[in-house]
């Protein structure tokens, strides 16, 4: 097991800056997620730290020692593609033995890390297969336990699950969890899907672009999000953003005037918000709900979907560019036309700057330090 650390960390590609000043610290032991749209750099980073690309600039560190120059065999990592690069021709058995081999193990000891990672990952009885003769689950089961084999101090997943179907993601996704519960090993995972990494994750590090917007538990990202990219990233569908100025700040919060004269209350630290300023307020579907009282917001209802559980309606406004979702009780009746008015409670407004950088929430909400 080991823990990492990053320092100003950057990768050009000839003057092409494709990761910037990356600081990052990884405690041994816990389970981190890389998330972010695709061509962010999450493969890049990832790469860096398995030793398969140089880093231009910065430090990394594995367990406080500098491992810039570590070969990759040398760093204790084992690394886990997308696609499972297994040897078609050889058994499972073989192919999970292979690294050991190569590192000119004992057959005793080859047959105890394969045995034993084949038990791991409930794949012992498969073990004289080919990988053609096995399903996409399985193939993934014996790229894991070819890793597993090699007791690395870090496990390094990049898009494990991305070749496998929808159902079999969430039944591979648990298999990960309980992984990590058995070997306790550092594991760090790449996926461009914010469930799986709010579902997996200890820590989550953002990505967009390459920088790191924010580092935070499943639920600090989630409540707390730093910035209006990680708002809008974290959470489907995504949230709600309403474009107004500050009309007036006090200790409840920063009261928002929409151009078409409504206002909404944000329970947030006014910190240097002024009136005249131009915010965004940020509120999720679950928390924007149909007032019967005719407070809030008039917009118009573009369409409604029925979800069983739930239903959502997009509905036209003014005051939102991409338009507004709401997540409402499914028996809600509500119709494509219909004028409606809309409202969030204080408390489950977001408040963002003209910069998009995000307003302390108060109360219960204030999770991030
Ligand atoms: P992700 O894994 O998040 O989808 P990548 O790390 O693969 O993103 O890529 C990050 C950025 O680096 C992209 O803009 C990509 O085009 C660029 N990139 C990746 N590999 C190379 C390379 N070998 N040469 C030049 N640019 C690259
Ligand atoms: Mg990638």
């Amino acid at each position: 097991m080991a823990g990492l650390t990053l320092r100003n960390v950057s990768k050009r590609y000839d003057d092409n800056e494709v990761m910037r000043d990356i600081n990052l610290d990884i405690t041994d032991g816990d389970f981190v997620v890389f998330v972010g749209p695709s061509g962010c750099g999450k493969s890049t980073l990832m790469r860096m730290i398995a030793g398969l690309e140089d880093i231009s600039s910065g430090d990394l560190k594995i367990d406080g020692v500098r491992v810039n120059d570590v070969p990759p065999a040398k760093r204790g990592i084992a690394m886990v593609f997308q696609s499972y690069a297994l040897y078609p021709h050889m058994s499972l058995y073989d192919n999970m033995a292979f690294g050991l081999k190569l590192a000119g193990a004992k057959k005793p000891e080859i047959d105890a890390a394969v045995r034993n990672a084949a038990k791991i990952l409930h794949i012992d009885h498969l073990l004289e297969r080919k990988p053609k003769q096995l399903s996409g689950g399985q193939r993934q089961r014996v790229a894991i336990g070819r890793a597993i084999t090699r007791k690395p101090k870090v496990f390094l997943f990049d898009e494990p699950l991305s070749n496998l179907d929808a159902a079999l993601r969430v039944k591979m996704r648990l298999e990960f969890a309980r992984l990590h519960d058995e070997l306790k090993t550092t594991m760090i995972y790449v996926t461009h899907d914010q469930v799986e990494a709010m579902a997996l994750a200890d820590k989550i590090v953002v990505l967009s672009a390459g920088n790191i917007e924010q580092v935070g538990t499943p639920n600090e990202l989630y409540h707390a999000p730093a910035n209006r990219f990680v708002a809008g990233f974290i959470g489907s569908p995504k949230m709600n953003f309403l474009d107004g100025i500050v009309q007036s700040v006090s200790q409840e919060g920063v009261v928002v005037k929409f151009a078409t004269g409504e206002t909404q209350l944000a329970a947030v630290e006014p910190g240097s918000a002024r009136p005249g300023d131009k915010v965004t307020v940020g509120v999720r579907p679950e928390h924007l709900h149909v007032s019967r009282s005719g407070d809030g917001l008039k917009a118009k209802v573009l369409a409604v979907e029925s979800l069983g559980d739930a239903a959502y309606l997009y509905i036209e406004s003014e005051v939102a560019a991409d338009g507004l979702i709401a997540r409402i009780p499914p028996l809600d009746r509500h119709a494509h036309g219909d004028w409606l008015y809309l409202a969030a409670t204080p408390d489950h407004c977001h408040l963002f700057n003209s910069d998009g950088v995000a307003f302390k929430r108060l109360g219960a909400h204030a999770l991030a330090a």
